[in-house]
């Protein structure tokens, strides 16, 4: 099949043809023609399944079929958890909106909102909204949402995790009643759908891939060793390897600052990326990773969600994450588009239950490894011991000295997502 045969204009297919995709993607295929005959539909994809374009390009094929409002109220509106992808969508939509009118624009939280605004005072076709900014400047009257007919829900299931769930339900309530309606997930807990269920008009089941297939090609390996040697321990897989773009994940954004450091230290440029970090710092993090200027990027998991980093050679799981559906989108970092990737997981002794959890959802047996003049003799209790009190200590120095978090939306939250 080609991206002809799905009926997108020739504007669009001339975009397409420049950036060089030459067959549409299973999930391209599937849902291009339900989106272009108007249904509502439900998918479950990841980043890297080509799921952007998947809804983009039937949406800007619809949105052009008729002439624009001199006014250029939004028609479309995409809402998606984090800023990164917020960028990344835009840049996506103005690739494949290059030989037509349409006008596109982005906001989101963490910079300054003026440029924003004047943005979308000047009217829009399209807009890429993380729910907090969204709300925020509609409730200014910056721009209005009564036109909008299409609307798109992207990584959903991160949504509910961050505690959008009001602001969601908030947008919702917001929009027209007639509307053509997407959501894409990775997953689909109840809560997603029974979110679905509010607001999808019998959707039109498409799935990309198998969740978990995206492990096929990706070599996993697991090197156990005390916790005191983690970063020893990676420091020496990187040099020795001579690893050049290498994406290290960490449970806490504390540590992501301090992994960085420790390897900056030992001569290998590194940045961390996650929710504490400005706007400006983490464009910058991730363009110098993507041009080689910083060897390693040190993320959290909510902050690498749907970074577009293609072909990464090696992710490592610095601390394993208790979540082992994370595991896999870790891991799906890699070996992307075809190429064959490399996983590593540095494992302490107090993280085999999770080791155990993953292997539960992989259906297969993670390979160990022993690297030279690394052992594990840490003890079990003592290291849950050490844990506790540093908790302990943790908490009462919050106590001292409450700062808020900073965390907007409300909602539930679990902590040891809250990166
Ligand atoms: P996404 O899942 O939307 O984040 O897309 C992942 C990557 O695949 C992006 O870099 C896209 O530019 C690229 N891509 C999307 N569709 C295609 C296609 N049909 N052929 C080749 N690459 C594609």
């Amino acid at each position: 099949m080609s991206f002809k045969d799905l009926g997108l204009s020739d504007a669009l297919l001339k975009a397409i043809s420049k950036k060089g995709y030459t067959t549409p993607s299973p999930i391209q295929a599937k849902a291009i023609p339900k989106i272009l005959e108007g249904k509502d539909v439900l998918a479950s994809a990841q980043t890297g399944t080509g799921k952007t374009a998947g809804f983009a390009l039937p949406m800007l094929h619809i949105i052009t079929q008729k002439p624009f409002q001199r006014q250029r109220p939004v028609k479309a509106l995409i809402v998606t958890p984090t800023r990164e992808l917020a960028a990344q969508i835009l840049k996506e939509i103005k690739e494949y909106s290059e030989f037509t009118d349409v006008r596109s624009t982005v906001i989101f939280g963490g910079v300054n909102a003026n440029p924003q605004i004047r943005a979308l005072r000047q009217g829009t076709d399209i807009l890429v909204a993380t729910p907090g900014r969204l709300l925020d400047l509609h409730s200014q009257g910056v721009f209005n949402m009564k036109q909008v007919e299409f609307l798109v829900l992207d990584e959903a299931d991160r949504m509910l995790d961050m505690g959008f769930v009001r602001d969601i339900k908030k947008i919702l309530a917001l929009l027209p009643s007639k509307r053509q309606n997407l959501l894409f997930s990775a997953t689909f807990s109840k809560d997603i759908k029974k979110l679905a269920q509010t607001f999808l008009n019998n959707p039109v089941l498409v799935e990309a891939e198998r969740q978990n297939s995206t492990a096929e090609k990706v070599k996993q390996t697991i090197y156990r060793t005390n916790k005191a040697d983690k970063t020893d321990l990676v420091i020496k897989l990187i040099s020795e390897g001579n690893w050049e773009q290498v994406l290290i994940f960490t449970r806490t954004k504390h540590g992501a600052n301090r992994l960085a450091e420790k390897l900056d230290k030992a001569d290998i440029k590194s940045a961390a990326i996650h929710g504490n970090k400005s706007q400006g710092a983490r464009t910058k993090a991730l363009a110098g990773f993507k041009d080689g200027t910083v060897r390693v990027l040190v993320a959290t998991d909510i902050a690498a969600r749907g970074l577009d980093i293609p072909l990464l050679p090696h992710v490592i799981n610095y601390e394993l994450p208790n979540i082992p559906e994370d595991y896999v989108h870790r891991i799906g970092r890699t070996a992307r588009a075809g190429a064959s990737g490399d996983a590593i997981s540095i494992v302490s002794v107090d993280e085999f239950e999770y080791v155990r959890g993953i292997e539960k959802l992989l259906g297969e047996k993670l390979e160990s490894v022993k690297m030279e003049g690394f052992d594990q003799t840490d003890n079990l209790q003592d290291v849950l011991d050490k844990q506790a009190a540093n908790k302990a200590q943790h908490q009462q120095s919050r106590r001292n000295n409450p700062r808020g978090g900073g965390n907007r939306g409300g909602g539930s939250r679990n902590n040891n997502r809250r990166n």
